[in-house]
């Protein structure tokens, strides 16, 4: 059932918290400014104190946004996601730079100095890959609590001096849980003391079995130090996600995910999206989590200006006029009064569940000292 506290209500009337208190006393309850009552006897108080009442409910206010129902004959091919998981010093963020440095060409406008939490490369067989720098397995969850579904693959690296370790195991449980496919990369092979067949033997423990042992999980050794077979690598990503079938609808609104945000001194609220279906547009009305803009800008992983982003490209988006959180989705709407009324209704939400959890700890605190 709805309910509604009573600062939350008395704030939504603009009226003071005492005076609701003070008429629901009248009817015979007593209630405490942090007490929650059901929407019925909200809208008697409303209406006793003058106010008119529209009940909007969450499904009326969130009604057709992540209309996910394109039809067979809109979609078309798109370029599969990527995330790099690892026990750490394995070498994720050194594969990441690798296979990015090795890709990119003189001279394009702002090379790899530009970082923006996930970026794009074009495969030796020709299409392009994201990457996502997803800053660990926590981040991970969290999206996929939320609904975000993000990555089309995992690429499990192992160092070879070091063998499987707790977040290798992690790495497998996510990539099961969140049944995205595994590609291993034995990483480190450069070392004298890299022992990959025991790398893959000891995957089979944990019920990873590469091809190489007679199992069907796609395999590579490399060398992020020593940049060895990171074409290869590229080239099973690509493989994977042809049997995978990625296809989107790029002709309609653009939905997509958060992947990192942060409030720019010069540039304000910036956010870090990921495209997942549509095309964004400069223009372009959002609404992500409680926060909602105007797309200002559109800026590519390479430093560019781009006029849209088409389904896994990774972009930054400029004109929020609040810093949206990693994980929230994103999505068009048709106007500012719907976007308003949709992040008034998040805020509202938010505001709710924070004094609801502030009321309980108080509520433990009250018990304790009595
Ligand atoms: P992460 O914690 O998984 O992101 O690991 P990093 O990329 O930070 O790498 C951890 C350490 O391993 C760093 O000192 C890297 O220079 C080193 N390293 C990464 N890849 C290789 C490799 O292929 N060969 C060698 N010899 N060292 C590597
Ligand atoms: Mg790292």
């Amino acid at each position: 059932p709805e309910t509604i506290s009573i600062q939350e209500l008395a704030n939504r009337m603009s009226e003071r918290a005492v005076d609701v208190i003070r008429m629901l006393m009248k009817q015979g309850q007593m209630v405490k400014i942090t007490d929650v009552i059901d929407a019925d006897t909200a809208q008697l108080i409303a209406e006793e104190l003058g106010h008119s009442v529209r009940r909007v409910a969450e499904s009326d206010v969130e009604e057709g946004l992540f209309d996910t129902t394109d039809t067979e004959e809109h979609l078309e091919s798109r370029p599969p996601v990527v995330t790099i998981m690892g026990h750490v010093d394995h070498g994720k963020t050194s594969l990441l730079d690798a296979i990015r440095k090795a890709n990119v060409v003189s001279g394009e406008a702002g090379g790899i100095t530009q970082h923006i939490g996930a970026y794009q490369v074009t495969s030796p067989l020709g299409g392009k890959v994201t990457f996502i720098d997803t800053p660990g397995h926590a981040a991970f969850t969290a999206m996929r609590a939320r609904g975000a579904k993000v990555t089309d693959i995992v690429v499990l690296v192992v160092a070879a001096d070091d063998g499987v370790m707790p977040q290798t195991i992690e790495a497998i449980n996510h990539a099961r849980a969140a049944k995205v496919p595994l590609i291993v990369a034995i990483n480190k092979i450069d070392k004298p003391d890299a022992k990959p067949e025991r790398v893959r033997s000891e995957l089979l423990q944990y019920e990873v079995q590469v091809e190489s042992l007679g199992g069907d999980t796609l395999e590579v050794e490399v060398s992020a130090k020593a940049q060895t077979n990171l074409d290869k690598l590229l080239e099973l990503i690509t493989l994977q996600s042809e049997v995978l079938d990625l296809k989107a609808n790029p002709n309609r609104d653009a939905e997509g995910t958060v992947i990192e945000a942060k409030l720019d001194r010069g540039r304000g609220p910036v956010a870090t999206v990921l495209v997942q279906r549509g095309t964004l547009r400069v223009g372009d009305i959002v609404v992500a989590g409680a926060e909602m803009g105007r797309v200002r800008a559109l800026i590519d992983d390479k430093g560019a200006n781009v006029a849209s982003a088409g389904p896994s490209f990774p972009v930054e988006v400029l004109g929020f006029s609040g810093t949206p959180e990693a994980g929230d989705r994103l999505a068009v709407v048709e106007n500012e009064a719907r976007a308003r009324e949709i992040t008034d209704y998040r805020q509202r939400q938010k505001r709710e569940k924070a004094a609801a959890r502030s009321a309980t700890v108080r509520g433990s605190l009250e018990q304790m000292m009595s």
